[in-house]
């Protein structure tokens, strides 16, 4: 292949993970106690082609500044709908400069022709068959303007490499250890993007490629206690089960995320248990009836969730307890009520978040059908600004009432409360509720700096009625 690079100059490749400013290292509001290794940019990395003379730098905005004099021959950017703004700033700032810029992530794969302004490429949905591609058409001056995914995308190839994690240096973050099995999610939520951006099937990484992965870290690190991104790692019951198995002998510990529907399942519990789970992620939701229905999430409404979480506290597993604000039958009722169930249910570490339509998901364009849509200002999609007219309260109400139940939840009584009724004590819980209590403490200072509605009207971007 004819190209300008060789090994005395080879090309310089820099991965950028942007982040809004609620985020980001300078002035952001999250500590090392709650961050965890992004594993995007670690799994490109691992994807370019090694054959070719590349020199790759990682830049994860969370926890380091990105040099105003960065060098590049090439740019990739990923975006969340919160940090797209931050993307497109940054990809306008590089082009300028004459640099290359390709825009990936799950905005991107929901916004393609808005991203597309901003980029000379761009990758819409899953990127791990495009990537390898891509970066040979840059080699030969032949970048397309598109990547993607394609129709037979799946992740069952057992010689894709696994992510180079030690690229980024560990002390940056709470854990490196993170994992990924499987993508993407069976249920259809109406606020989740999953469904939107990628569709309903889930991708499933082979078992065995999973386990040595997690070997080959454990023997290169020590380390035994992970983390899996996996937005639903039980989304698949059968294969659930054989990755569980293929985890006891290993003898780790680990965290991930589930849906409520294990309560119906003391099988499935138990072997997670047994596998090394210590803690989960649960989307709970709501606490208001008629709520789950709005969500699009009925079938939480089978599940009890102080005796699901009793249950799992037994086995020795912690609760990352997830809350939504602002569905359409939440009153003014629903924060006191969330954190009462969160006290009473000893939920180890509850987490609140305001309903936030991502651009093409079923939420968004019911709201943007009934008018309701506030502003298109991505930045303030983070799932703590208010960016749409809730149903039963005010902008204000929600917005105050969600900053209210933080505090509540994480005062030091309740955390208390919380963690001596789970009786379930892990050092780690501990931690994540002082790093919580200190996010509850200080979100309003994020809000002062960069939100328009109702605190400055005139930014108000609303529809005509
Ligand atoms: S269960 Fe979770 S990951 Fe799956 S669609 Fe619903 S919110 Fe998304």
């Amino acid at each position: 292949m004819e190209t300008k690079y060789n090994n005395d100059r080879k090309m310089k490749l820099v991965l950028i993970s942007p982040k809004g400013p609620l985020y980001r290292k300078s002035g952001g509001i999250f500590k090392k106690s709650l961050r965890y290794q992004p594993l995007t940019l670690t799994t490109l990395a691992a994807l370019t082609p090694k054959e070719l003379p590349i020199e790759i730098t990682l830049i994860d905005e969370g926890i380091m500044e990105i040099p105003a004099d960065l060098q590049a021959d090439l740019i990739g950017i990923t975006a969340i709908t919160g940090t797209a703004i931050r993307a497109y700033e940054l990809a306008d700032q590089f082009r300028a400069k004459g640099i290359k810029v390709l825009l990936g992530g799950p905005h991107i794969t929901l916004m393609p022709e808005e991203a597309a302004e901003h980029a000379d490429a761009i990758c819409i949905g899953y990127a791990d068959q495009t990537w390898p591609q891509l970066i040979y058409d840059f080699f030969a001056d032949k970048l397309q303007a598109v990547y993607k995914q394609g129709e037979c995308f799946d992740l069952t190839d057992t010689t894709l490499p696994f992510p180079e994690r030690e690229r980024f240096d560990s002390k940056y973050f709470l854990t490196q250890a993170v994992f990924e099995a499987t993508r993407s999610c069976g249920h259809d939520c109406e606020f989740c993007v999953a469904p939107t951006a990628w569709g309903r099937k889930q991708y499933q990484h082979p078992v065995s490629w999973v386990v040595e992965d997690i070997r080959q870290f454990v023997a290169k690190t020590g380390k035994r206690k992970l983390i899996f991104v996996d937005l639903n790692l039980v989304s698949d019951l059968e294969y659930a089960k054989e990755l569980f198995t293929a985890l006891i002998p290993l003898k780790i510990q680990w965290f991930g995320l589930s849906t409520v529907l294990i309560a119906h399942n003391n099988e499935l519990m138990e072997l997670m248990a047994k596998s090394g789970c210590k803690g989960l992620l649960l989307g709970l939701e709501t606490v208001t009836t008629g709520s789950l229905g709005d969500a699009g999430k009925k079938f939480n409404s089978s599940v009890n969730y102080k005796e699901l979480i009793a249950t799992l506290h037994k086995l020795g597993i912690s609760i990352q307890g997830c809350f939504v604000f602002g569905l359409d039958h939440d009153t003014l009722d629903t924060f006191d009520a969330t954190v009462e169930l969160a006290i009473d249910a000893a939920i180890d570490l509850p987490r609140f978040s305001v309903l936030t339509p991502f651009p093409g998901t079923p939420l968004y364009k019911r709201l943007e059908q009934e008018k309701r849509i506030l502003t298109k200002d991505w930045s303030l999609y983070d799932a703590q600004h208010v960016v749409f007219e809730p149903k039963l309260m005010t902008v204000q109400q929600l917005s105050e009432g969600h900053e209210r139940a933080w505090k509540k939840i994480y005062q030091y009584k309740n955390i208390f409360k919380r963690l001596w009724g789970a009786r379930n004590f892990q050092p780690l819980a501990l931690t994540a509720n002082f790093g919580y209590r200190f996010y509850a403490h200080n979100l309003h200072k994020f809000y002062t700096c960069d939100w328009p509605i109702e605190r400055n009207p005139s930014k108000i971007i609303l529809q005509s009625k």
